[in-house]
């Protein structure tokens, strides 16, 4: 075993709670903590979001399909929370309609608890997700919790309509509903800015490569995984938001058997060319009991997905296969008039769900709640997190503070509902009039690029430009309405090292620049970073 150096000896520096993994659930609870006035240190070893919480569906949604497992808690906590959410950070969130295709002929092949039961007292309803049901599901939907501002469901005729518009001929009806999108590697990183801005310290590049406990104590080691330099902290609380890893964490870094089990299962996306003109999402259901979304997705382009399969290592790093892809084509095709092929595909993105292991017996059985598991009776408290959504993360971080109040006294009581998030200071109806006073204030934004800073940074968009009086003020132009100025804030504020940050977590525009571009980008940043360092040695 290696010796790590310690940070220093005095109890100033013992931490409250050591957060382990920079994805959504870790730098939710860092916030929360911080701004209850704990000490609170995370690492995270990549960049923060790097894993599941970059890659998902981008919903704060109830999860309408959940109705048929009948994960009622989940749904009615999800669905209060979508508008909790939607007013602390209107800036990278928004309300959308989803259109809900439906024929009579339809048929599923559904193992769900709400098709067996429907098997069992309607025997010829075998098979089928009749419009009854799905209007009950939709009015549960409507009325299980919270909904004040988002629009209730309703049924459409898709005949000569701009939704029916691409869809073939055989779709005349359909039933749509709301949720909410929101830019979930974006939230992950005002999460952790807030948290920093209320006292943590939060780290990235720097994996935890072992933690032991030294009776009330943590003492953990971690490694910057740019330097190499190794580094001991001490921690009264040590939680395990490691995500996909989780069970590695406990086992190979902590040394703990747990019975907790994870159900790891990929789920892929495709990113097409736009495939149509509204605004508004599909949510496909397929023969075989599943449903995927077809979403508007960064202006020019369509989001489609997602898919469930089992993924054995964590290590392993997820990608669209090509029987994936052929699924989601195949699914889409079923629907779209036009037929998709793989030209269409401009990108494709995977990520891994830590499911908590209940056993279920597929992947999309699985449940998608979340379990926390407090290990307390062996010296200093362990949290571990297991599962856990996008949408329910503020949630999931007040239940893990409530979880630890017994070891924390006089500990503060929760604040994160409806406190806005860094740029998210602004009505839920505002972006139109925040898009609109940035372009007066700086007359040479075009519509694309104020439309995309406002949502990026909502109420921060103007401290990037500063008091630039066009382009040239800016810095480099990297392409695609991203300048120098922008980077430089991406990376004194938001923790971006590489090109990679920037372009698929920080916003999309991966999507539009040249490799030749991202080159140039990464030499800057590269050469940036070379040079911040020389001045601090
Ligand atoms: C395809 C797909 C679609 C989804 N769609 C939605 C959706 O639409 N809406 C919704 O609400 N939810 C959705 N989810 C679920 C949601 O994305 C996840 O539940 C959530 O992102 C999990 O966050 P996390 O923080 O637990 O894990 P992660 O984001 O994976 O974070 C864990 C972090 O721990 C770090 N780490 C691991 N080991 C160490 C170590 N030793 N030291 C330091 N750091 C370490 C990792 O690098 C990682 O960044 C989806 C998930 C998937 C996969």
């Amino acid at each position: 075993m290696k010796d790590f150096p310690a940070v220093a000896g005095d109890n100033s520096d013992i931490h409250d709670l050591f957060v382990i993994g920079g994805g959504i659930n870790g730098c939710g609870i860092a916030r929360d903590a911080a701004g209850r006035g704990l000490k609170v240190c995370l690492a995270e070893r990549d960049d923060l979001a790097a894993a599941t919480s970059s890659a998902s569906t981008k919903l704060f949604h109830g999860g309408l399909r959940y109705l048929e497992y009948f994960e009622f808690r989940l749904v009615r906590e999800s669905l209060i929370e979508r508008e909790v959410l939607l007013s602390a950070m209107p800036h990278i969130s928004w309300p959308k309609r989803f259109v809900l295709p439906y024929h009579k002929d339809m048929r599923f092949e559904s193992e769900t608890p709400t098709s067996r039961l429907l098997s069992t007292v309607m025997p010829w309803m075998k098979g089928r997700r009749p419009a009854w049901l799905i209007r009950l599901g939709l009015f549960l939907y409507d009325n299980l919790g919270g909904r004040k501002q988002l629009p209730g469901a309703a049924t459409l005729d898709l005949r000569n309509s701009p939704e029916g518009a691409p869809l073939q001929d055989r779709f005349e009806t359909a039933f749509e509903y709301s949720d909410c999108w929101v830019e979930d590697s974006r939230l992950v990183v005002l999460n952790a800015r807030d948290a920093e801005a209320r006292g943590a310290r939060i780290m990235t590049r720097t994996g935890v490569i072992r933690a032991e406990r030294k009776d009330d104590l943590w003492e953990i080691g971690t490694r910057d995984t740019e330097t190499g330099e190794l580094c001991t902290h001490y921690a009264r609380i040590l939680v395990n938001a490691g995500g996909p890893w989780v069970g590695d964490i406990l086992q190979s870094r902590i040394h703990i058997n747990s019975r907790e089990g994870l159900r790891l299962v990929r789920g892929s996306h495709i990113v097409t060319r736009k495939l149509y003109d509204h605004d508004k999402c599909y949510f496909f259901q397929g023969t075989d009991g599943r449903i995927i979304f077809a979403i508007p997705y960064e202006t020019d382009f369509t989001l489609i997905g997602t898919t469930d399969a089992e993924h054995e290592d964590p290590e392993v790093k997820p990608v669209c296969t090509p029987e994936e892809k052929r699924y989601l084509l195949d699914f889409a095709n079923q629907y779209f008039k036009e037929s998709l092929s793989d030209e269409d595909i401009v990108w494709t993105y995977s990520g891994v769900r830590p499911l908590y292991d209940d056993g279920a017996s597929s992947a999309t059985a699985a449940t998608r709640d979340y379990t926390l598991k407090l290990e307390a009776t062996g010296g200093a408290p362990l949290l571990n997190i297991f599962g856990g959504k996008i949408t329910t993360y503020r949630r999931l971080a007040e239940s893990a503070l409530e979880a630890l109040e017994p070891h924390v006294p006089g500990l503060k009581p929760a604040w994160t509902a409806g406190v806005a998030l860094p740029g998210g200071d602004f009505p839920v109806d505002g972006v139109e009039d925040q898009i609109a006073w940035l372009r007066k204030a700086y007359p040479f934004l075009t519509e694309f690029w104020a439309r995309r800073l406002v949502r990026a940074y909502g109420t921060e968009a103007a401290e990037i430009l500063g008091d630039a009086r066009g382009p040239g003020d800016l810095g480099p132009d990297f392409g695609a309405t991203l300048t120098g100025a922008e980077v430089s804030w991406l990376m004194e504020k938001e923790y971006a090292h590489t090109a990679e940050d920037v372009l698929w977590r920080r916003n999309k525009l991966g999507l539009r620049l040249s490799d030749g571009e991202v080159a140039v980008l990464q030499d800057w940043m590269a050469a940036r970073r070379a040079e911040e360092r020389a001045a601090a040695e």
